[in-house]
């Protein structure tokens, strides 16, 4: 999608802070960190939200994700957060969907 800004930073069109990448996911720091570790871990295709994904590769990378940039970070025995807000009532305001990936101090023991 050529306005979408996801898919610039996915594309390297435009620059960010990245952290991880595999065939199908490219992972970046977010730009307001709600957490001393906050990235947003992106499928490289767009698709609007995550009801949209319909390609076992992307669903399977997704998680692969998660499993290695918590290693990566070293808080795979401490523990993190993932979110995904889908649509509007989920408060998506990015239309290429991601997953947020909280981590590095004790959360609050709620969902927001
Ligand atoms: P949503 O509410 O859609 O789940 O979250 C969108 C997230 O994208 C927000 O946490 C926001 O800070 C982040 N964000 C929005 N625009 C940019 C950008 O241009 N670069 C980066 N790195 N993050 C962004
Ligand atoms: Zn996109």
């Amino acid at each position: 999608m050529s306005d979408c800004i996801f898919c610039k930073i996915a594309n390297k069109e435009i620059n960010s802070e990245y952290v991880y990448e595999n065939d199908n996911v490219i992972a970046f720091k977010d730009l307001s960190p709600k957490a001393k570790l906050h990235f947003l871990i992106v499928p490289k295709k767009h698709y609007d939200s995550i009801l949209d994904i319909d390609d076992e590769a992307v669903r399977s990378d997704l998680f692969k994700a998660v499993q290695e940039i918590a290693k990566k970070f070293n808080v795979d025995e401490s523990g993190f957060r993932i979110i995904n807000n889908c649509k509007e009532d989920g408060g998506q305001e990015v239309m290429h969907m991601h997953i947020h990936f909280l981590a590095g101090e004790k959360l609050r023991n709620s969902i927001n």
